[in-house]
């Protein structure tokens, strides 16, 4: 992925060109440091482009030659792709590691989640992105990856249809596509959590 650097001058400028077109004056007293706030959030929420800020996923030798499911769930923040505006709500995550591969620092996982969620977003990309740079982290050995993300969507709570319902997307891959048992085990995990 291509790295950008904000240009700080040209956001507070687009920032100012929006502020007027809507029929305010960037210059009032409250609007004032708008811009300048904007282009220090943006470092903030949008650092997913930022190969500098790629969390380092820590990784340990899997002791135990455990196969056993193992879950992380949180929270995530993202912004929508087609409209930026938030959306955000809830990760359940889970994978199999290789008996005889690696296992995940499990706090890594929510470190990835903030990560790929801090980019204009789809929320069914998101599921894609975060098993990806989790899967490459284990050398692609971990034996199925399980992620489930149910967001509320600004665009759809605040205009056009505005309804609150959240929209869940679900990402299974190895084991967890092919046994429905053990899918079957993680959403039973997942909804009783
Ligand atoms: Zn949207």
């Amino acid at each position: 992925m291509e790295t950008i650097t904000p240009n700080a001058q040209d956001i507070e400028c687009a920032i100012r060109t929006i502020i007027r077109a809507i029929g305010e004056d960037p210059d009032r007293e409250g609007l004032e440091g708008t811009p300048e706030r904007i282009v220090r959030m943006f470092k903030e929420i949008y650092r997913g482009y930022d190969e500098e800020q790629k969390p380092k996923i820590t990784t340990f030798v899997n002791d135990a030659h455990s196969s056993d499911m193992i879950c992380d769930s949180g929270e995530f923040y993202s912004m929508c792709e087609h409209h930026m505006m938030p959306f955000f709500g809830e990760y359940h995550f889970a994978y199999i590691p290789s008996p005889t591969g690696r296992i995940l620092g499990i706090s890594k996982v929510a470190r990835v989640v903030g990560y790929c969620a801090a980019r204009l977003q789809l929320q069914e990309r998101l599921g894609h992105d975060i098993v990806n740079m989790l899967s490459e982290a284990l050398n692609g050995e971990a034996l199925g990856f399980a992620i489930v993300l149910r967001g509320k969507h600004m665009c759809k709570s605040m205009r056009g249809v505005k309804n609150n319902g959240p929209m869940c997307t679900a990402y299974f891959t190895g084991k967890f596509k092919e046994d429905a048992q053990l899918r079957n085990e993680f959403l039973l995990l997942m909804n009783n959590k």
